[in-house]
């Protein structure tokens, strides 16, 4: 049933394909500075006004509330503020509301100077299972009119919340903390096969999580990625559908863990998501610009890592998959003249990903420049011959495809990887 909706909505997605702009991706990555910068912690505790019993509160891990003002009895205007600048558009937010009484107020959400409103607001009542805002609550101000990217954001928006003594959760995105990452990969290493370690800790002390899935001693590996930048959770869950079909008890999952071991960070950069930072880890840096440089020790524990493996297997990185997200679903690949240890492994899958999605057309954007090595898909490639990519979902591509996605993307690359592997 599932499937068959999945394929409806994909046939009418193409249908429409005709007319709908795709998304361009983004301009070449410039090598910047990556030595640490402060950052501005926000203060954390629960707001709260004379003459009122509303009570919003950013006291929890993942949060980014920076400023509330009453404007009169039942509207409120959030400021939303980054952990420093420049950064890009990606103004994520998160916070709990409550009142002694039943209420429905409205809520101005404003971000500070040049930032605009991005992710569409999900409402939650215990902070793990979340539902989209209703359209008829929500009203957006000075939109753009541009097809993606920040032209087409509003400046801001109005949500009109019911309120009462249960707490009320209100997020830019679904919030994966580093928590709840950590209990997935618990959950997940419940296998026998599958071992959770850590490789090391971030700038604020907090674990890097890794996931061996199949045989630590195997030659023959993969690397895995995500969320080296915060707010992008539909990133993330799909990572985390692609790791679950590879750890499965599928006949193929268990053929490839014969021949391949997986390598699994869940999360890249546990300060930067449970302190709710736009972009950036403890150290006010985008991790995604250190795979040269390596001053952050959430990069340098992934390289040596990856060293270490090199040297005690005497093996290959055959694979490296990096999970983002955009303004929408989008590959950013390593040119295919360029060759590395299994050569156009990723043009291949991806092919046969477009064959096993009824209408789905892969948006792929090649890439030559490759050093200074700056991103980590450049490092995989350029350091180990992994064939790399840059697997990229859109803030709001339906959760249930990509589920769907992730898990037939796992399903492609394992046969793909197993027929180049005699
Ligand atoms: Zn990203």
């Amino acid at each position: 049933m599932k499937h068959t909706l999945l394929t409806i909505t994909l046939f009418i997605a193409s249908f429409l394909q005709g007319q709908t702009p795709k998304f361009q991706g983004q301009p070449p990555v410039e090598r910047v500075a990556t030595e640490s910068k402060p950052t501005q912690m926000q203060w954390k505790g629960d707001f709260t006004f004379t003459d009122s019993d509303v009570i919003f509160s950013n006291n929890f891990e993942g949060a980014r509330l920076n400023g509330v003002l009453k404007n009169n009895d039942n509207t409120f205007t959030a400021l939303i503020t980054s952990e420093n600048t420049p950064v890009n558009m990606s103004p994520w937010y998160s916070f709990k509301i409550w009142s002694a009484q039943e209420q429905s107020i409205e809520l101005i959400l404003t971000y500070q100077e040049t930032a605009k409103h991005r992710y569409y607001p999900k409402l939650s009542k215990d902070g793990v299972n979340w539902s989209s805002l209703d359209s008829i609550n929500y009203t957006e101000y000075e939109k753009g009119d541009a097809d993606f990217g920040p032209g087409s954001l509003p400046v801001k928006i109005k949500m009109t919340l019911d309120i009462g003594p249960e707490v009320l959760w209100v997020s830019g995105q679904e919030l994966e903390t580093s928590t709840r990452v950590s209990s997935w990969a618990d959950t997940l290493s419940a296998n026998t096969f599958v071992q959770k370690t850590n490789i090391g800790k971030s700038e604020q002390g907090r674990d890097l999580n890794m996931l061996t899935i199949g045989d630590p001693a195997s030659k023959n590996m993969l690397i895995v990625i995500s969320r080296q930048h915060p707010p992008e959770v539909t990133g993330y869950l799909a990572m985390k559908a692609f790791v679950e079909n590879l750890s499965s008890d599928t006949k193929l999952a268990r053929k490839f863990r014969k021949k391949f071991t997986v390598y699994v960070v869940p999360l890249m950069n546990p300060d930067g998501v449970d302190n709710g930072h736009w972009r950036h880890n403890a150290g006010g840096i985008d991790l995604n610009r250190d795979w040269a440089n390596f001053n952050q020790p959430e990069t340098r524990a992934v390289k040596s890592f990856m060293e270490s493996k090199i040297k005690d297997t005497k093996g290959k990185f055959y694979f490296g998959i990096d999970f983002h997200s955009t303004w929408d679903d989008i590959y950013y690949t390593v040119d295919p003249k360029l060759k590395g240890n299994m050569p156009n492994l990723v043009y291949d899958w991806l092919d046969e990903l477009k064959k096993q999605i009824v209408g789905y057309d892969p948006n792929i954007k090649p890439n030559d420049q490759i050093e200074p090595t700056t991103v980590s898909r450049n490092y995989f490639f350029a350091t180990y011959g992994a064939e790399a990519l840059v697997f990229e979902i859109g803030d709001n591509t339906p959760r249930d495809f990509i589920k769907e996605k992730g898990k037939i993307s796992a399903n492609v690359l394992m046969k793909q990887m197993l027929k180049r592997f005699k």
